[in-house]
C-alpha cells in the first residue's frame, strides 16, 4: 500500500469503484473516464509504479487477470485494446501499474492504437537502434 496512490485506495476499498472481478493478487474495475463503454483497468493490488519494478510472479497474476477479462469483453465487443504506459512521456497519469482494456466497435473513431508512422533514415541508424536494444539482454 503506498500512502498516495488512488489504485491502492482502490485495493483497499478506501475509495470507490465499479469492481468487475477481483481474485486473491489482482483487481479490474472500470475506468471512471472510459474511452467506451466497458473500459476497464487491471491491476496487480501490490504496488509497482512501473511494468519494470514488477516482480515476475505479480506480472504473470496480472497479465492472467488482463487474459481473462479480454476474453469476457470479447464475447460482447468486436476488439479490445490492451493499454500499458510507463512513464509520463507514455502518458502514464497513476503511478500503478496497469492495463486499459478498451472495447473497440467498427467504426467507433477511438485514437486508440494507432499512430503516425515514421521511417529509419538509413539502414544504419535503424541498425544502430535494433544493436542498443540487443546489448542490455
Ligand atoms: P494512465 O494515463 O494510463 O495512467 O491512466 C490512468 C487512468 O486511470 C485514466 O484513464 C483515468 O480515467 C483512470 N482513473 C483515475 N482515477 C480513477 C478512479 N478513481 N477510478 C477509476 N479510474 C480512474
Ligand atoms: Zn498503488
Amino acid at each position: 500500500m503506498e500512502e498516495d496512490c488512488i489504485f491502492c485506495k482502490i485495493v483497499d476499498k478506501k475509495i470507490p469503484a465499479e469492481i468487475v472481478y477481483e481474485n486473491n493478487n489482482t483487481i479490474a474495475f472500470l475506468d471512471i473516464s472510459p474511452a467506451s463503454k466497458g473500459h476497464t483497468l487491471v491491476i496487480s493490488k501490490k504496488h509497482s509504479k512501473i511494468i519494470s519494478d514488477m516482480a515476475d510472479k505479480d506480472l504473470n497474476d496480472l497479465i492472467l487477470t488482463v487474459k481473462n477479462l479480454s476474453s469476457i469483453l470479447l464475447k460482447f465487443n468486436k476488439g479490445v485494446n490492451l493499454v500499458q504506459s510507463n512513464g509520463k512521456e507514455a502518458g502514464q497519469e497513476v503511478f500503478h501499474v496497469h492495463f486499459h482494456l478498451i472495447p473497440r466497435s467498427e467504426n467507433d473513431n477511438l485514437d486508440v492504437g494507432r499512430w503516425n508512422s515514421h521511417k529509419y533514415k538509413d539502414e544504419k541508424e535503424r541498425k544502430a537502434v535494433a544493436n542498443k536494444i540487443r546489448s542490455f539482454f
